[in-house]
């Protein structure tokens, strides 16, 4: 039985989705502070689940050449390349060496270098799944959201339905694909192959409640160093999608890795859209009713 439908905290997805015996929920932390951008994390992911390439040529923009998560790309590494804002904290904190460029020069070394790794974030309440009509995408006994390539049709209502835009079709074939979390990793014990090969624990996998605690010692520590900017994001379950699965750690607002600031699961009014249609049906077969009912009654009074 569905404790929620749609919003709102929810504390046992897997539960709720029927799974009676199951492991605890499973997530991603992703902590950004100490991310070196080497894509190990992108190209594992690849390897592990035979995705084809994306193309190798750069974008001109950044040293980014995937620019985004796609039906190929379910790792995506942001490279952020800005000068250091107005009162945002100059990076690394290590006191410059010998020949170390200082950051606070005018001479254009003052830039900061904001690097990424993103991926599905796992909603606790997934959008793409409730609006999936064949059941491709589904829940996990680990409380991640999957989606099954041999049941997808291409009918596309997941890729509107993310609030992230992260599930894409593969314009090959129409159907939609997205990270899995390994889940097959998963079901053998194994973490999942970009967490696995990530060299610095910028993705840190395990307990989704274990994780939230390391990021909130984690993001005492960065305020204690005078990295005051660091937040999480994704991990609050009373936000707009019940929180994240997969969270993060960043360095300044969403909205400059591209991520929404204040995500909302797109199907949360559908409750109150069908309460409505469902008054206005019933209205309108009343009054339909009553417009055939009224003159047959009106006739058999003036009969009597
Ligand atoms: S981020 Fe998008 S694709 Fe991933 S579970 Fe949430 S709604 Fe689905
Ligand atoms: S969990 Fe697996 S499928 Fe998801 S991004 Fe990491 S390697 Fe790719
Ligand atoms: S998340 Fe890890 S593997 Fe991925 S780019 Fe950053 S440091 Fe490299």
């Amino acid at each position: 039985m569905r404790s929620r439908f749609f919003s709102g905290p929810e504390p046992d997805p897997a539960g709720d989705a029927g799974h009676e015996d199951h492991p605890p929920r499973a997530g991603f932390f992703t902590d950004t502070s100490v991310c070196i951008g080497c894509k190990a994390c992108e190209v594992a992911c690849k390897e592990w689940n035979a995705l084809p390439e994306d193309g190798l040529s750069l974008t001109g923009m950044s040293y980014d050449n995937t620019v985004g998560l796609g039906a190929s790309t379910w790792r995506h590494v942001a490279f952020v390349e800005q000068p250091v804002p107005e009162g945002r904290t100059s990076l690394p904190l290590v006191e410059p060496g010998p020949g170390t460029p200082d950051p606070d020069a005018a001479d254009g070394t003052g830039m900061r270098w904001l690097m990424s790794s993103d991926v599905c974030k796992h909603c606790t309440h997934a959008a793409c799944l409730d609006v999936c009509p064949t059941g491709s995408l589904f829940r996990t006994e680990f409380g991640t959201v999957v989606v099954q390539e041999d049941i997808c049709n291409g009918c596309g209502y997941c890729v509107p339905a993310c609030p992230y835009g992260v599930i894409e079709q593969r314009p090959s074939d129409g159907r939609a694909f997205k990270c899995t979390m390994c889940y097959d990793r998963l079901g053998a014990g194994q973490e999942p192959a970009c967490a696995k090969a990530c060299p610095t624990e910028s993705i840190q996998f395990g307990p989704l409640d274990e994780l939230r605690e390391r990021a909130a010692l984690r993001v005492d520590q960065l305020h204690t160093a005078g990295v005051t900017e660091a937040r999480l994001y994704g991990h609050d379950p009373d936000d707009g999608v019940g929180g994240d699965g997969a969270f993060f750690l960043l360095l300044d607002e969403p909205e400059v890795y591209g991520l929404p600031p204040e995500p909302v699961v797109t199907t949360r009014d559908l409750p109150a859209m069908w309460a409505h249609a469902g008054i206005a049906a019933l209205s309108l077969a009343t009054g339909a009713a009553l417009s055939f009912a009224l003159p047959a009654l009106t006739r058999r009074s003036g009969r009597t």
